[in-house]
């Protein structure tokens, strides 16, 4: 297999001008690839480097003290078996003294028996989608040598309930700026330093196994903990939490931090998943700006509280009454009851909103068959705690 990559490997880069800044994208079609030493001629060229997929061999040989990707900035790995520990990422990492941005596709983190742990001084951009390994199909072969790639196909990822947890994921990233990290929740998050991070997006969901331990723990600590990481990212600007990563913080966190400079928050929703957390979530942003929800779903518990109107509480008093957000976006709205209720609901308590944005999701049907303008004229005349608050409904 290695002699057939290398014969593909070679006409490729000697018929091309490499001279250059150099983009190398090598889709492996099967497992059983060694990492073409080829790569190693443009070493010193190189600046994007994509990998994929499948188990490719032969990372001992970045071991050779001589072989620095000296000016390599990005680096993707897709699907890529890296083994049962973590040392052969740490060890592209060590050789890649200018890498700003890593991303990570599927490379099994749960088969780390030791930490899970990115460590670079360098990296700015982040993107971690820990999902179970995809084998390649079989028949794909694919060997592109290009200037300036595109990058990034469509994964599709198992349901994270029935994913295996990794032990320790650790993040020592002091310089950077933007982490994706999608995984199941680890037992511990023991490192986490992105002291410079601005934005972030996690989807961090629980397995049954979890859901299990945390149902039957009446209480007690259950052995799955992620305050660290919560509390690591308290210092961004902008953050994207999907419905899985808010049922987390309900459920595995001590506590939730206040996020003093967080100024654009968005919530994906799920009726499978609860809000536990959204009303200390939301007390806990005192400059918060703008709002945004990728529909309203969410399984109704005790714990919505007043963030939102499932319960009715006997207090007039709300979460989000001292709620500073002044732009709300409701997206893929459905307009059932359950939503035109909590619409009006956080027109009724907000008291700095100056604008609400409803966009209709024609994908579904809209409840009553409401047409646009129907939606807006129901929730037009609902009363509103900032009176000049602009108002529109979008499709
Ligand atoms: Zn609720």
């Amino acid at each position: 297999m290695c002699e057939r990559f290398a014969t593909l490997l070679e006409p490729a880069t000697s018929s091309r001008d490499l001279k250059g800044d150099v983009t190398l994208v090598l889709l492996f079609p099967n497992r059983g690839f060694a990492l073409p030493r080829s790569i190693f001629k443009y070493a010193q060229t190189l600046i994007k480097l994509k990998l994929g997929c499948g188990k490719i061999c032969g990372f001992c040989a970045l071991t050779r003290g001589d072989i620095i990707f000296t000016r390599l900035t990005t680096l993707h790995l897709d699907s890529v078996d890296l083994g049962r520990n973590g040392a052969n990422l740490a060890l592209i990492l060590s050789k890649c003294p200018v890498l700003e941005e890593l991303i990570v596709n599927c490379i099994r983190f749960d088969r780390w028996i030791s930490d899970a742990s990115v460590s670079s001084q360098t990296l700015k951009r982040l993107t971690i989608d820990g999902g179970e390994f995809i084998p390649p199909e079989s028949s794909r072969q694919t060997l592109t040598m290009l200037k300036e790639s595109g990058s990034g196909e469509p994964q599709l990822l198992p349901d994270k309930s029935s994913c295996v947890e990794p032990a320790h994921v650790s993040f020592d990233t002091p310089n950077l700026v933007y982490l994706n990290y999608a995984h199941v929740l680890a037992r511990s998050y023991p490192l986490v330093k992105l002291d410079s991070l601005v934005e972030a997006r996690l989807d961090v969901g629980s397995t049954r196994h979890q859901m299990r331990a945390r149902d039957s723990s009446g209480g007690h600590e259950v052995g799955y903990d992620a305050t660290n990481l919560v509390m690591g990212i308290h210092n961004v600007q902008t953050l994207h939490l999907t419905s899985d990563t808010i049922e987390v913080f309900g459920d595995f966190c001590k506590t939730v931090p206040v996020f003093h400079i967080l100024k654009h928050l968005s919530i994906e929703s799920d009726h499978e998943r609860t809000w536990q957390a959204l009303p200390l979530l939301l007390i806990n942003c005192p400059t918060l700006h703008t709002l945004v929800f990728h529909g309203l779903h969410h399984r109704v518990t005790d714990g919505c509280g007043d963030a939102c109107a499932c319960i009715t509480f006997p207090s007039s008093s709300s979460c989000l009454s001292s709620c500073p957000v002044k732009i709300l976006k409701i997206l893929d709205f459905a307009a059932t009851c359950g939503e035109m209720s909590l619409v009006k609901h956080f027109m009724k308590k907000c008291p700095l909103l100056e604008e609400v944005t409803i966009v209709l999701d024609f994908d579904s049907t809209l409840e009553e068959d409401l047409d646009l303008f129907e939606v807006y004229e129901a929730l037009e005349m609902a009363p509103r705690a900032s009176p000049n608050c602009k108002f529109e409904v979008l499709s």
